[in-house]
């Protein structure tokens, strides 16, 4: 018996050992770590930098970041400038040709989205954060199978031996995103029309999904704080086009908000920008979903979060 049982251990010994190294895969933020678990399963090992808490764009760099993207086989990021000020730079720091801008190892997941919001032309003066067109498409449900099917290329080509093992495991992740998309649009339906202002120009994509509709940001351009005028002027905008919802997110100061609702007469409320915002959102689908509630608790109540 005890032999058959050291032979049986012997047996799954080689089979792990030949199944070879796992894909060291780094995440930007967290929404990507978990698509990236999802399809990856056992063969990858998912490390995940921001906390999910953060503004996007400004995700304090902690030295334990460079000896984990110094590792790396890949680094999964939204792209489109999101990670601009703080990703970029330290995969260059972390001397690994693997992963720079240029190499197969950098994977962006916004191919195939109709990226919203695209300039006419380049321009990162005044500070403006979406140079290249909004990258917050990660809060738009309808981006989360073309996500999910940029990680599963990017993961066959990284490790084509197990391609048909994350081609499967893609599948049965897409096809739950397929039905996730339905159940919000149907419970989503009361938000068709209603329109909002945001704070930091990001709910483009969710905005397109549920058919709400911005007339403005606090932010006057992506990044750049408002003046009196601006406010003042987005006020009118708000009365006029009768708002019903300032939405921000919880990276962002309430204040603002509040008061501009309060002239206005709405609500606010508060929804999240990313996996891992409030200790609830553990998945990408988790995060769809609490921000449907969020939004129709506001608009049902009037209240927000006040
Ligand atoms: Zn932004």
């Amino acid at each position: 018996m005890k032999y058959i049982c050291f032979l049986t251990w012997l047996i799954g010994l080689a089979v792990a050992l030949y199944a070879g190294p796992k894909l060291n895969v780094v995440a930007s933020v967290p929404d990507l770590g978990d698509m990236a678990k999802r399809i990856g399963q056992d063969k990858v090992e998912v490390v995940v930098l921001a906390t999910g808490r953060e503004d996007l764009h400004a995700v304090p760099a902690r030295p334990s970041f460079l000896p984990k993207l110094n590792r790396a086989d890949l680094v999964l990021s939204l792209g489109l400038d999101a990670e601009h000020a703080w990703l970029p730079a330290l995969c260059a720091e972390a001397r690994n040709t693997r992963i720079r801008e240029d190499a197969a190892g950098w994977v962006e997941t916004w191919p195939g989205i109709s990226v919203l919001g695209v300039p006419a032309k380049l321009d990162r003066s005044e500070g403006e954060q979406h140079p290249e067109g909004n990258p917050h498409y990660n809060i738009g449900p309808q981006c989360g199978p073309v996500m999910a099917g940029n990680i599963l290329q990017a993961f066959s080509v990284a490790a084509p031996q197990y391609a048909n093992f994350f081609k499967d495991n893609a599948a049965v992740y897409t096809g739950e995103l397929e039905k996730l998309l339905h159940e919000l649009k149907e419970q989503g339906a009361p938000l068709r029309g209603v329109t909002i202002i945001d704070y930091h120009p990001d709910v483009p994509y969710l905005c397109d999904f549920y058919g709400m509709q911005a007339v403005g940001s606090i932010e006057p351009k992506a990044g750049v704080a408002p003046t009196a005028g601006h406010l003042h002027t987005l006020e009118e905008t708000g009365k006029a086009k009768k708002v019903q919802l300032i939405v921000y997110n919880q990276s962002q100061n309430p204040k603002i908000p509040r008061q501009l609702a309060q002239r206005i007469s709405c609500a606010t409320v508060e929804i999240a920008n990313a996996v891992g915002a409030k200790k609830e959102i553990r998945t990408w689908a988790e995060l769809q979903r609490y921000n449907l509630t969020a939004l129709l608790n506001a608009l049902r109540t009037g209240q927000g979060d006040r």
